[in-house]
């Protein structure tokens, strides 16, 4: 008999990914989500698991799917990531990404459930005292966004004091490409990431894309990432949930690839793969962005075994390409 793991969010980028990822390690996976932001299409004719309509801040719902069903582990995507947003209106990220997450556990502790892999952002460690950046790096949630999961890793870690509660918390730099087979991809709407909006004005679904800063202290003046493939993510939470299914303790653990690419760089690789040249403005640097955050995933590969399969620029936009071209027909 298969084992079987809860995945909220599971209609979403990097969950509905992560549902892939377990199907084809062996789980049984059920997925829980609001469809408030994720994609029912996907869940129905992609990933074809069963799909529960729901939120994370609904216990009666909850317990009654404990309660039924024989789940082993929970995997958390469900939450709202837009920093902006979170700064203008506080409260629903509060609710969405702190409550309903307490919410989640406080029936996972009543049905006896404690494993969980959680979503956690590189967000929580603020501007860069150094690079790269290690799990170790002092804490300084300059968002409501990044607050909302620096509290629930407080949470996760009390929990496990108090409860026996396992956990690994996974602190993501920057989620990008696709699936390489281009059944799933990156579909947020809004748009507000680099790599979807330099493809869709490719595409020409947008006029132009507007390069935020181009006076920071890097080589090219242009600000730095770690753009992480979303099917290392993805590899990554399988390994973390087996390493508790194999009575692992509690876990916080980096997922980036190590590599810095700039702003210029990301777009000079978008116009490459495409074949597109589209039109580039320069405008003011964003508020809140750091010139430079770049990861050291050493915990996640000694710990965990992880080997990232697809570190270069040039395969993550490949993929995201691929998928981009299918969503939106070319
Ligand atoms: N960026 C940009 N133009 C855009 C969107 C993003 O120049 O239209 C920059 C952004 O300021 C940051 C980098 O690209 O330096 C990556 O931004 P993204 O929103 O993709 O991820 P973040 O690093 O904010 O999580």
């Amino acid at each position: 008999k298969k084992t079987t793991i809860l995945v909220t969010g599971g209609a979403g980028y990097i969950g509905s990914h992560a549902v892939l990822a377990l199907q084809k390690s062996g789980y049984d996976v059920i997925i829980l989500d609001n469809l408030s932001y994720g994609h029912r299409e996907l869940v129905k004719e992609v990933l074809k698991v069963e799909l529960i309509v729901g939120d994370t801040n609904d216990r009666p719902l909850l317990d009654q799917l404990f309660a039924n069903r024989e789940i082993t582990a929970v995997m958390h995507f469900a939450a709202y990531i837009a920093v902006g947003e979170s700064v203008v209106n506080p409260s629903i990220y509060y609710r969405n990404n702190v409550v309903g997450t307490l919410t989640l556990l406080e029936a996972m502790l009543a049905a006896k459930i404690n494993k969980f892999v959680f979503s956690s952002t590189c967000a929580i460690y603020g501007m860069p005292q150094e690079i790269p950046m290690t799990e170790n790096h002092p804490q300084d949630p300059l968002s409501p966004y990044a607050a909302s999961k620096f509290m629930v890793e407080q949470i996760l870690e009390d929990f496990d004091h108090a409860y026996g509660f396992k956990s690994v918390a996974f602190r993501y730099f920057n989620a990008s490409g696709a699936d390489p087979q281009g059944n799933l991809g990156e579909d947020h709407h809004p748009e507000t990431h680099l790599i979807p909006l330099a493809l869709l004005t490719a595409l020409k679904k947008r006029d132009s894309l507007s390069i935020f800063g181009t006076d920071y202290k890097t080589p090219d003046g242009t600000a730095v990432r770690d753009y992480i493939h979303v099917n290392d993510l993805a590899s990554a939470h399988v390994l973390g949930l087996e390493y508790l299914l194999n009575g692992g303790k509690s876990e916080v653990f980096n997922l980036g690839n190590g590599n810095g690419f700039s702003v210029r760089e990301v777009i000079e690789t978008a116009k490459k793969i495409t074949g597109i040249d589209f039109l580039v403005k320069e405008s003011d640097r964003r508020p809140g962005d750091a010139p430079i955050l770049v990861g050291s995933s050493e915990k996640a590969r000694n710990i965990l075994g992880w080997q990232p399969q697809y570190a270069d620029l040039e395969t993550i936009i490949d993929h995201a390409w691929s998928w981009h071209q299918k969503r939106h027909g070319s």
